[in-house]
């Protein structure tokens, strides 16, 4: 008999294997408990059932497939994880009817896996969070972290010293915050990391499940399950390794939005070599033509450090060049500062202070010209926005509404200024027209 009639919903646990298992196993119990489930005696007095496998040796794993069989006559429900379930395909020929599996140290991925088939009992203090957790972002859009740490050694920044190597999230537990975030009435997901390319890369792009499914933990099948669900998916932090390539068709299917934002910081392979650049060997100029020629609507934002150790003027002069090919649409740039523990800080030929700031406003100038030159070419054109802000005057009469395209992040990038928002809200998807720019932002007019 199962607790369903009960009071809350009891779980079994089959532990095998070795101690990092019973680890495994204790986080599991821990979980359970704490969102208020209770821990079954046996299979028969359990609502659902987990098997902790060992996948050690021969005999380990017909004693885990035994022990899976067990469950599944006694039971019925029946999620299987730990060592035995990094190959999935082992134990779903043998037996089809499990709900899902998870590989070993993915107690967060089983108690998700649990929630999902056993809804985890009612606590009136809980459950007013809603499941993908409280967000600070306006309803309308949230970031979608899905790694910390980075496996990069760039001489300017601290980031992998501070927070660690890349450490990636499974692909099922990122896309279950996903489409929680979507539910919860998120029309953006913004999807960021220290370096999104590198997805997985940490995992051997371990596969996880995903509605039934099994899919790898990698940036490309990232984006092409992100691309199912009903909002905007932008892409930050994207280094330009060959795979980005096979996100462009994506964002020429409208998936995902054509938008990249790839932190290039320099293009002089000299101050890139010197900077220890993830990537800097890549012919990125001809990536770029080749992503327009297949994306025409491809936004792409960087940002630029000037005045770097070591900085020539020859090497400022290729940048301004190689900007005047590139042709990116949005662009920031920062004048090179010390950062505490930074190895650049050790590097000889400082660039003076002076020259610091003669050239960023040179890179500034000239970029601001590409930029509204990029934004000229949008005039007329039918594009859909995500309003963020109404402005309404004291009499309460709507001025103008702020909103961004498929072109604009939030915080770093222009706006689209509609004038006309009478009937405009927060948080809606709206057509306009194109009618203005100027150096930064777009003005537009509500499509009726
Ligand atoms: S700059 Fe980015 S890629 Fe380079 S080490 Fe820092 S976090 Fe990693």
């Amino acid at each position: 008999m199962n607790s369903t009639n009960n009071t809350s919903p009891a779980v079994g646990l089959v532990s095998l294997g070795c101690p990092k298992a019973l680890v495994d196993s204790e986080q599991i119990v821990t979980g359970l408990i704490q969102q208020g489930y209770t821990m079954a005696a046996d299979h028969a007095s359990a609502d659902l059932v987990v098997v902790n496998t060992c996948g050690f040796i021969d005999q380990a794993k017909a004693e885990s497939l035994e022990a899976i069989g067990d469950a599944l006559s006694e039971n019925g429900k029946v999620l299987v994880t730990g060592c035995l379930g990094a190959k999935t395909e082992d134990i779903t020929t043998i037996h089809p009817k499990v709900l899902g599996v998870t590989g070993p140290h993915q107690a967060d991925a089983v108690l998700q896996s649990v929630n999902q088939h056993l809804p985890r009992p009612h606590d009136p203090l809980v459950d007013l969070v809603p499941p993908a957790g409280l967000k600070l972002t306006p309803r309308h859009y949230a970031y979608l972290k899905i790694s910390e740490g980075c496996n990069h050694k760039c001489r300017f920044c601290i980031i992998p010293a501070m927070r660690g190597r890349l450490v990636s999230r499974p692909i099922g537990m990122v896309l279950r915050e996903a489409e929680q975030l979507v539910e919860q009435g998120a029309k953006e997901l913004l999807v960021i990391s220290q370096d999104t390319s590198a997805y997985g890369v940490d995992t051997r792009y371990q596969a996880d499940y995903w509605q039934g499914r099994q899919i790898e933990t990698r940036m490309l099948d990232l984006a092409r399950e992100l691309g199912e669900l009903d909002a905007w998916i932008r892409l930050h932090y994207v280094y330009p390794y060959p795979h980005v390539d096979h996100v462009i068709p994506l964002m020429a299917e409208g998936k995902v939005l054509p938008y990249l934002d790839i932190p290039f910081q320099h293009a002089s392979p000299d101050v890139l070599k010197n900077m220890r650049r993830p990537a800097a060997s890549e012919n990125t100029l001809e990536r770029i033509r080749q992503w327009r020629s297949i994306c025409p609507e491809l936004v792409i934002r960087s940002t630029f450090i000037v005045g770097y150790p070591g900085e020539t003027e020859a090497d400022f002069d290729y940048l301004l060049e190689w900007l005047d090919q590139a042709q990116l649409e949005r662009v920031g740039c920062f004048q090179y500062s010390a950062v505490e523990g930074a190895a650049a800080n050790a590097l000889p030929d400082p660039v003076p202070d002076e020259v610091k700031q003669e050239r960023w406003h040179r890179f500034m100038q000239h970029q601001q010209g590409i930029s509204e030159q990029r934004l000229r070419k949008r005039l007329g054109r039918i594009e859909t926005v995500l309003v963020d802000e109404v402005d309404v005057s004291a009499t309460g009469e709507t001025l103008q509404a702020r909103a961004r395209s498929y072109g604009d992040a939030p915080e770093i990038d222009g706006q689209v200024i509609i004038e006309d928002a009478d009937t405009i809200n927060v948080g809606q998807m709206i057509e306009v027209e194109i009618t203005g720019h100027d150096a930064y932002d777009l003005f537009a007019s509500p499509r009726n």
